[in-house]
C-alpha cells in the first residue's frame, strides 16, 4: 500500500507518493501555472534501481482536477502505482486549522465546509488548499483523505503568548489571535533532535528556526511549541523571501493613506512585494548572498536584516525559555547556508551559542552538530520533511480509526 501527500496552492499541486510500509519515497513531483498558459509538471519517480527519473508533461491543466488527472497518469505512467485502490490513504497539508482544527482530521463534507469557513482568516492558503482537497474527494472518492494542519503543533501556546494586545471582543467576535505556522515542520526537527542526542523530548528546551522562503522560529518547551513567530497569518516574524515580517501595524495604516492603494493591495505588498525580495529585488538567498559578498549594498541589507531578526528571536526565545538545549536551523536556507547560520549567532556567545567554523562550513546530509565544543547550546542543522511527517500522521489518522 502507499500513501499520497498532497500540497495545493491556488495555481500549484505539489505531491509525494511513499511506501507505506517503510515510508520510502517513490515518487515526487510539481504541477505549475494551472489555469494559466504553460502548465508543466515535473514528475520524478523510482525506478528498480532506486534512481529517480524525471518526466516532464507540458500540456494547458484548467483547473485541479485536471490536474490530479495528469499526476494521476503520471504516476501510472511510470509503474508505481496501479490504481487508487493501492492507496491507503491521501494527506493534505492545509495552512489555517483555526481553532477549530488541532489534529489531523478525516475529511468528509462538514470538514471541507469548516476549512472554508477559516478562509476569512487564511484567504491567500486556505481556498488554494480547498481546491486540491475538493479535487482530491471527486477523483479518489473511496480513499480516506486526511488534512494536516500547518497551525495544529502552536495549539498549545499559553494565552500570553497568543493573544494580541487588542480589545478583547477582537479575539472573541473575530477570533483575532496569534496561531503559528510551519507546525509541521517546527514538530518533526524537534523529535529528530531528541533521536538524535538520545534524550525525551520532555526533557528538552529547543529553539527551531525554519528558514527558506516562508520563514518562521519556534520555542519548544518538553515536546510542546510555547511561542512561535508567526501569527495569526504568517505574515509575522522574521524577515521572509517575499514577506515582511514584524511591522508597525501603524505603516500599513499611512501606506494606505499616502500611496491611496487599497487594503487588498497592501496585504499583497506585505505578502509577495516585502521581505528580502522588497529590500534588494531578488528572494533567493543564494543570490543574495553572492551579490553582498561582491559588496553590493542592497543585497547586503537584505542579508543582514534577515540574519538580524533572527538572531533577535533566537535571543527573546532564549528568554522565554530561560534554559535552552539546543538550536535548530531547518528549511532551504537554515540547512544550506553555513553565513546565515553564523550571522545569526554572531554576538550570542554570552548565552553558550557559538558557531565552530569548520564544522558549520563542511556540514553534509542527514543531522549536523555546529557548535564549538565550549559552547553549552547545541546548535543543529536538520533536514526538515514537512511531506514525510504529514505521510506518518495520516497513516497514524487512518490506522487508529480503523482499530478503534
Ligand atoms: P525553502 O522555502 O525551504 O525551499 O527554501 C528556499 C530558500 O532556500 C531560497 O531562498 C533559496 O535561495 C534558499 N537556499 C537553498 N539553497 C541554498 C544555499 N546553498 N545557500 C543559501 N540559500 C539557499
Amino acid at each position: 500500500m502507499k500513501v499520497l501527500v498532497i500540497n495545493s496552492g491556488s495555481s500549484s499541486i505539489k505531491y509525494r507518493l511513499f511506501d507505506a510500509k517503510d515510508y520510502s519515497m517513490l515518487a515526487m513531483g510539481l504541477l505549475e501555472r494551472i489555469g494559466e498558459p504553460g502548465s508543466r509538471l515535473s514528475h520524478h519517480w523510482r525506478g528498480p534501481t532506486g534512481e529517480f527519473t524525471e518526466t516532464v508533461y507540458d500540456r494547458r491543466i484548467q483547473n485541479h482536477r485536471e490536474g490530479l488527472m495528469l499526476v494521476d497518469s503520471a504516476i501510472a505512467e511510470s509503474g508505481i502505482l496501479g490504481s487508487c485502490s493501492e492507496l491507503f490513504g491521501v494527506g493534505h497539508r492545509v495552512v489555517h486549522g483555526g481553532e477549530t482544527f488541532y489534529e489531523p482530521t478525516v475529511i468528509d463534507a462538514a470538514v471541507v465546509d469548516a476549512i472554508r469557513k477559516l478562509a476569512p482568516l487564511a484567504p491567500l492558503h486556505n481556498p488554494a488548499n480547498l481546491m486540491g482537497i475538493e479535487a482530491s474527494l471527486e477523483h479518489m472518492p473511496g480513499v480516506p483523505q486526511v488534512a494536516v494542519f500547518d497551525t495544529a503543533f502552536h495549539h498549545k501556546m499559553p494565552p500570553h503568548a497568543f493573544h494580541y494586545a487588542l480589545p478583547s471582543d477582537m479575539y472573541a467576535k473575530y477570533h483575532v489571535r496569534r496561531y503559528g505556522f510551519h507546525g509541521t515542520s517546527h514538530e518533526y526537527v524537534a523529535g529528530k533532535v531528541a533521536v538524535h542526542i538520545g534524550k525525551p523530548l520532555e526533557e528538552l528546551n529547543i529553539i527551531t528556526l525554519h528558514l527558506g522562503n516562508g520563514a518562521s522560529a519556534s520555542a519548544i518547551r518538553g515536546g510542546r511549541s510555547i511561542d512561535t513567530s508567526m501569527g495569526m497569518t504568517p505574515l509575522e516574524g522574521l524577515v521572509m523571501g517575499t514577506r515582511c515580517g514584524d511591522l508597525d501595524p501603524a505603516v500599513s495604516f499611512y501606506l494606505g493613506r499616502s500611496t491611496g492603494k487599497s487594503g487588498e493591495e497592501l496585504e499583497s505588498m506585505l505578502n509577495h512585494e516585502s521581505g528580502l525580495r522588497g529590500i534588494c529585488g531578488l528572494n533567493d538567498m543564494r543570490e543574495i548572498q553572492r551579490l553582498a559578498d561582491r559588496g553590493e549594498t542592497r543585497a547586503r541589507l537584505a542579508f543582514d536584516m534577515f540574519c538580524y531578526r533572527v538572531k533577535k528571536y533566537i535571543g527573546a526565545y532564549y528568554a522565554v525559555l530561560g534554559r535552552v538545549d539546543v538550536v535548530v536551523f531547518t528549511g532551504g536556507i537554515g540547512e544550506n547556508s553555513p553565513d546565515v547560520r553564523k550571522d545569526s549567532c554572531k554576538g550570542l556567545e554570552g548565552l553558550g551559542i557559538i558557531v565552530d567554523d569548520k564544522r558549520n562550513n563542511s556540514h553534509g546530509d542527514g543531522i549536523c552538530e555546529i557548535q564549538k565544543e565550549e559552547g553549552s547550546v547545541r546548535l543543529l542543522v536538520v533536514q526538515t520533511n514537512e511531506e514525510l511527517a504529514i505521510a506518518r500522521q495520516t497513516m497514524q489518522k487512518i490506522r487508529s480509526l480503523n482499530t478503534g
